[in-house]
């Protein structure tokens, strides 16, 4: 088979494998035009997924809630993403699987239970959602003034593409000169930011949100780490005051991991650098990927796709 064509990535869509220039939906398709599908991401680090059974635990939640059933089943979805990876060939990756609504079956139809449900997977190169030298310096925390949209609303929890009020706070964050955003809600608790849950670290005690925010896998590899290493982490209401007057805080996402801040706001925190507990837990969190905690190898690439995996 010649992969070469596959180096850029490869993804699967329409039921069958592509690279990843030459993978499209139909301009049609309602997880377009309506952002109604559901996503989770994965990311592969020395060629084993870090995990991917939780990713695909949190997945299976998201299309339940969404009603939606591409029909692939979960070991199908897994050798996917599995295939997605060998083909790329990449040993460091970001492999996502999407939920679309798709288009109605039925011509006109307005009816969401009339539509085709369909899968999207892909496997690209390793994206940091904090550029790798903005984390080693601290990177620049701006607080939105947008207020994330109501969990009523929008359930965070299901990881979903509904991302207008985050974009408009980066837009404001990177027209002040920061790098990134996070959003309050409404009643000015903190939330999170785009791509990535929030810590903070106040008198040596960890906090991260409890409302507007996603269930992050990286979040709860934090919390389990902070049990290792005895910090006392928990999740619970942030005022914004809180993550103003913080010792420390940090991003915690799987694209990325664990990335320290080093300003929050107009808020300079300890000596503009990172914290020594953020690094403290960033250190802890390599490590353990280097000792193979929570890892699934990557399956070798069969000659032919088995949805038996
Ligand atoms: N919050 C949002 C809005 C996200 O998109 C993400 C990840 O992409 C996260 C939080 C962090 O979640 P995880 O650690 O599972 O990647």
């Amino acid at each position: 088979m010649d992969l070469s064509k596959f180096a850029g990535g490869a993804a699967y869509v329409g039921g069958r494998f592509a690279p990843i220039a030459e993978a499209t939906i139909p301009v049609t398709d309602w997880g377009f035009t309506r952002s109604d599908a559901v996503y989770d991401v994965v990311h592969v680090f020395r060629n084993g997924f870090f995990r991917l059974d939780d990713h695909l635990d949190r997945f299976q939640h998201s299309m339940a809630r969404r009603r939606l059933n591409p029909g692939e089943d979960r070991a199908t979805i897994e050798a996917i993403l599995h295939r997605c990876v060998a083909l790329s060939g990449l040993a460091d990756a970001y492999v996502a699987m999407v939920a679309l609504r798709g288009r109605p079956r039925i011509a006109g139809s307005r009816r969401p239970e009339d539509c085709a449900n369909h899968l999207v997977a892909y496997a690209i190169s390793w994206i940091d959602v904090i550029p790798k030298d903005v984390q080693d310096r601290g990177a620049h925390l701006w607080i939105g003034s947008t207020p994330r949209v109501p969990d009523a609303s929008v359930d965070p929890v299901v990881k979903n593409y509904q991302w207008s009020d985050l974009t408009t706070g980066l837009f404001e964050a990177h027209d002040h000169g920061f790098d990134t955003v996070v959003l309050c809600d409404a009643e000015g608790f903190v939330t999170e930011g785009p791509g990535f849950n929030l810590f903070v670290v106040k008198d040596g005690k960890l906090i991260t949100s409890d409302r507007g925010s996603l269930h992050g896998i990286t979040r709860r590899s934090v919390l389990e780490l902070c049990a290792e290493l005895g910090l006392d982490a928990s999740i619970g209401p942030i005022p914004r005051a809180l993550l103003e007057e913080a010792d420390e805080a940090f991003a915690a996402t799987t694209a990325g991991g664990v990335m320290p801040f080093a300003r929050v706001g107009r808020t300079i925190l300890g000596n503009d650098r990172p914290g020594p507990i953020s690094s403290r837990l960033k250190a802890a969190y390599w490590q353990k990927h280097d000792e193979g905690w929570h890892r699934t190898e990557v399956r070798p690439l069969e000659p032919e796709f088995s949805s038996a995996g």
